[in-house]
């Protein structure tokens, strides 16, 4: 299995005799962490190969749900990490040994970690909006890694990818003491002497530089330890942005391979069937349905939206993106949309006025204006970390951005129970906004336990919907092997572990949801108010 490189490389590669995997030694692995420069070269079974992709995507999509409830990196956000990893995949979190014997289960692990990268890279390089999100979750793990290692683990890791950081001398460091004690409050005088100062060109450490962390001195920055994980986190960053770029040129030479393809599909496949697609509904709902709709199938989210449309004909600009593009993947069809707009901003500023002045910006998130991109609606993810809402906004996510006695009362006058209420607002305050809208789901549609988690708004709707129709199947049946599991991935699990389902019982509160890659290109494209 290997990455990049030019066709005849590949047909060098394909031709040559592989080692096999048997003798693993010190060599093969000498850290525990890894720039992962060179692709595994050894032979592995088809069942370790999806069983080791699988368990990484599991991680990854668990740091991917974890930076909604924590701040990344905080205490809170370690803690949980490493509860996680400790009860499922240990070996994310042995550390260096330093100068012992390292155990052939621990290079085990190192190889697991090594091959299963490698193969998410394929699985995660096809489009931008995957490499992305694939570059950020691998990032937030290599940094969670590196911060657990020691000084001394870190030098030698340096060392061996030939990061050639060394620390400034004493002699420099006491030329510069006046400048270096004024970087930051923690590097007193008497810490000076214990703490290391790496120098580096600027360029490196951009981040720093602009939030004034280091010492500039004729092109080069002072970096203190405590800040160094920005420049590895650059270079791992660069790195592996490149190396995505080259695996996704590569990947046409893979579909030969129709062992691997259905594969790496089953990852990626979540990804691309939560980037919502708009066109799976279109034309199923009228606008006249809206009003009913809205108290039935739509989520906290769009209810209130379409509440505060209908009762001050106003929205701000997020609010119109996200109820609009809502609409767009219910299937209101674009002229349905217009004349929807149209009544409602009509009321408030005039119906000339809307044609001047939003009917292009509707027409535009049906692309079929400017670049004639296809929009998706936001995910959950989306709304909840972006752009959130001011004192007289109605969009983002109630569960998140409004205050515990406001969600109380609204959720009182939808005649939520009191109980149910004192659920939600224990999720909330716990920073689980997505399990507190299933609980709402799951009250408001009569079910003990949905098998579906809330990810996205227009997936809401459509489970909604499908209750309502009666097209899903009988409650009674989908409860009988609830006590199974509640995480409910939407790729395949490997055969291989298909029958080992005990230790996923921890993983309920999984959600699975990125950004959607359209968001940044519509900030651009769209004035805002
Ligand atoms: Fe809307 Fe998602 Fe928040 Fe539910 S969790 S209210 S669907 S943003």
């Amino acid at each position: 299995m290997q990455f990049g490189g030019t066709p005849k490389q590949a047909v060098r590669r394909r031709n040559r005799r592989l080692q096999l995997n048997a003798n693993l030694d010190d060599c093969s692995y000498p850290h525990n962490l890894m720039m992962y420069n060179d692709p595994p070269t050894m032979n592995i079974t088809l069942q370790e190969f999806e069983a080791f992709a699988f368990e990484r995507v599991k991680v990854l999509h668990y740091l991917d749900s974890l930076s909604v409830s924590a701040v990344k990196n905080s205490q809170t956000y370690n803690a949980k990490l490493t509860e996680f990893l400790r009860k499922n995949y240990p070996g994310f979190l042995l550390q260096n040994g330093g100068d012992r014997d390292v155990s052939e289960a621990e290079l085990e692990w190192r190889r697991r970690d090594h091959i299963s990268h490698f193969i998410l890279r394929l699985a995660y390089c096809k489009s931008e909006e995957l490499r992305r999100w694939f570059l950020e979750k691998e990032l937030d793990l290599f940094k969670f890694r590196f911060l657990q290692e020691s000084m001394n683990s870190v030098q030698s890791f340096l060392r061996q990818n030939n990061l050639t950081y060394t620390p400034i001398s004493d002699d420099e460091k006491e030329r510069f003491r006046p400048f270096l004690t004024k970087i930051s409050l923690e590097v007193t005088e008497a810490a000076l002497e214990k703490t290391f100062f790496y120098r580096v060109p600027f360029v490196e450490v951009l981040n720093l530089v602009s939030s004034r962390r280091v010492f500039l001195y004729q092109g080069d920055a002072f970096v203190p330890q405590k800040e160094f994980l920005s420049i590895i986190s650059n270079q791992f960053r660069e790195h592996l942005s490149k190396a995505l770029t080259l695996t996704a040129r590569s990947l046409p030479e893979l579909e030969e391979d129709d062992r691997l393809l259905p594969i790496l599909c089953s990852f990626n496949k979540n990804a691309l069937s939560t980037a919502y697609d708009p066109k799976r509904n279109e034309g199923k709902v009228s606008v006249n349905d809206l009003d009913d709709m809205s108290q039935t199938s739509y989520p906290l989210c769009m209810r209130q939206l379409h509440r505060a449309l209908k009762d001050t004909h106003h929205l701000r600009h997020w609010g119109r993106m996200q109820y609009g593009l809502f609409l767009k993947g219910i299937g209101v069809t674009l002229e349905e949309s217009l004349k929807f707009w149209r009544q409602e901003l009509g009321k408030g500023i005039g119906e000339d006025k809307f044609d001047k002045e939003h009917a292009y910006n509707i027409r535009h998130n049906y692309g079929k204006e400017g670049k004639r991109t296809n929009y998706t609606p936001y995910s959950c993810m989306t709304i909840i970390t972006k752009n959130p809402p001011a004192a007289q906004d109605h969009h983002g996510c109630p569960f998140k951005h409004t205050s515990p006695d406001l969600l109380r009362q609204k959720l009182r006058s939808y005649k939520t129970s009191n109980d149910v209420i004192d659920e939600i607002t224990d999720l909330v305050k716990g920073q689980h906004f997505q399990i507190a809208c299933q609980k709402y789901f799951e009250y408001t549609h009569k079910l003990e336990d949905s098998s579906f988690q809330v990810t996205h708004p227009n997936h809401y709707f459509d489970e909604s919907q499908k209750i309502l129709k009666d097209e899903k199947v009988p409650r009674q049946q989908n409860n009988q092997d609830k006590n199974v599991t509640k995480f409910a991935p939407n790729w395949s699990m490997p055969n291989s572990q298909k029958e080992d389902k005990s230790n996923l019982t921890e993983e309920k509160k999984f959600n699975n949801e990125w950004e959607d890659s359209t968001l940044e290109q519509m900030m651009m494209e769209y004035s805002e108010e």
